[in-house]
């Protein structure tokens, strides 16, 4: 998701929260996309936005596109099941942050 590396032996892939646990993101499938390890380790609890942006400035080819894809169907989701009313502040900024 984030710095573009294949995943492979030397670069496993792991499952990161778009939206973080403490964030109120919920265990749901729509909220998991891929992340290599030092990606998901790094990041930690930092926003999709600002982490986003972190990848660019270390030179990292992410995919903005792929981010926005991944809130929309997350927010799509959140709408579809309800619930998850704490994530739902935090997911309308970083959809207006990578629109
Ligand atoms: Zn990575």
């Amino acid at each position: 998701m984030w710095c573009g590396r294949a995943f492979g032996a030397l670069v496993p892939a792991t499952t990161d929260h778009l939206v973080p646990r403490t964030k109120g993101g919920p265990s749901w499938p729509e909220n998991e996309v891929a992340a290599c390890r030092r990606c998901n380790a790094e990041r930690g609890h930092t926003s999709p936005a600002d982490w986003a942006d972190e990848c660019a400035r270390r030179g990292w080819p992410v995919d903005l596109e792929l981010v926005r894809t991944a809130l929309e169907r997350l927010e799509e989701a959140v709408e579809r099941r309800g619930g998850a009313r704490r994530a739902r502040p935090y997911l309308r900024g970083q959809l207006r942050r990578v629109r």
